[in-house]
């Protein structure tokens, strides 16, 4: 099997595996067994389809490639988050995120290999983009994980996972034709069948995109706001020079929601660098008119990249002026610090942008308390 080879069997959304069985010949009922082996079962291989006809097999074999995501390593904290790097065909390392929480078990995905926004709070941002992952790439975090929590008895098969979020490594409306197609197949009833209310896709503002990204596709939107002055966002996230403030925040305006929908607003908050009085008390100002809720998100420190988290008590009085202007605020809690999974701590250590790596510290353990894949 070539996986550098086309047409690679696990991005093909479902209308495209109807039309290539049709070509085969097969009746559409193969069409439909096969899309549940790849993303309800998550096939690692043809081999494992084993109520497709062997002949049939055999074709796809050879007329289509099948990757699988290997799994790299596998890390678990003490609050129940897991974290695991998987290794792509072509041995990049990318990183999705577990989350269980009462009610609900979410997964953080990643849509590229490193990132091309820099922002310099984030240490995915470090390593600057290797590629953009394909669609298959992304559904396939998905299909890993769900059957690797069904093994460590997480939930029933085939399907633990209840939300999805697309926070992780990289910036998702850069490779949009790729998240589209992944939404398409997750969001399919023979497949995953996740509900478009119960998947939000995060961007760093990438303001054309964000109009197509309202058009083309039915899932929730959540954008990282990080500042309130342009001179502060352009210091933290570089794109402001190209897509300022006021830019950002008539997209958001224009942007199609559907009823009862609301846009979050991501707020990292960086102690001594955007989280005074005077700050919340602007954010407050900016969102009026948009129907939004805001994540406050205490920074999660990364060696190297010189920030700070808020001082205490910070973070609820920065809220609680947010509540007393009726903006809707919530601070998401950290989850997984101990494992570096906590939001922007994603980069495969180890890689480019490891800067223990760069300092030429030792290696981290493959695993705390998990196993290895
Ligand atoms: N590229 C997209 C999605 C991935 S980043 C985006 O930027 O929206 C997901 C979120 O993590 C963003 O809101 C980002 O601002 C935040 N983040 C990055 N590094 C962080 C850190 N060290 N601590 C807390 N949040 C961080
Ligand atoms: Fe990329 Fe998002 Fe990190 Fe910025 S915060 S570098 S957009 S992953």
């Amino acid at each position: 099997m070539d996986p550098g080879k086309v047409p690679d069997l696990r991005s093909l959304p479902r209308a495209e595996i109807d039309r290539l069985l049709a070509r085969l010949g097969e009746k559409p009922y193969r069409a439909r067994q096969l899309f549940r082996w790849l993303h309800q079962k998550g096939a690692a291989s043809l081999d494992e389809m084993s109520d497709l006809p062997a002949t049939l097999r055999a074709r796809l074999a050879a007329e289509t490639s099948l990757a699988a995501l290997e799994r790299a390593e596998e890390r678990r904290s003490t609050d129940g988050t897991i974290k695991w790097t998987w290794r792509t065909h072509d041995g990049k390392l990318i990183e999705s995120v577990y989350m269980p929480e009462p009610g609900r078990k979410t997964l953080c995905v990643s849509t590229q290999a490193g990132c091309a926004v820099g922002c310099t709070f984030c240490m995915t941002g470090t390593m600057g983009l290797s590629r953009n992952l394909s669609s298959g790439e992304i559904v396939d975090q998905v299909s890993r994980a769900n059957r690797r929590l069904v093994e460590l008895g997480e939930g029933a098969a085939p399907r633990p996972l209840t939300n999805l979020v697309f926070m992780g490594m990289g910036e998702p409306l850069h490779n949009f034709d790729a998240v589209k197609a992944a939404l398409d197949v997750l969001l399919a009833e023979d497949g995953p069948n996740f509900s478009n209310r119960h998947v939000t896709v995060s961007t760093s503002g990438i303001v054309p995109e964000m109009r197509r990204f309202g058009e083309e596709t039915d899932v929730k939107l959540a954008v990282s706001l990080n500042a309130t002055t342009d001179e502060v966002r352009t210091a933290l996230m570089p794109l402001n020079r190209r897509w300022p403030l006021r830019e950002l925040l008539a997209a958001c305006r224009e942007f199609p929601m559907k009823k009862g929908r609301r846009i979050t607003f991501e707020y990292v908050m960086l102690g001594g660098v955007n989280d005074a009085d005077a700050d919340a008390i602007r954010l407050s100002r900016m969102v009026k008119g948009i129907p939004a809720k805001v994540n406050l998100i205490p920074y999660n420190e990364n060696p190297g990249l010189g920030f700070r988290a808020p001082a205490p008590g910070r973070v609820e009085a920065f809220r609680d002026i947010l509540l007393s202007a009726n903006v809707t605020a919530v601070v998401r809690r950290n989850r997984g610090s101990d494992i570096a999974a906590a939001c922007g701590q994603l980069a495969a250590e180890g890689g480019p942008g490891d800067p223990r790596r760069r300092a030429g510290g030792s290696t981290p353990p493959l695993t705390e308390n998990g196993s290895a894949g």
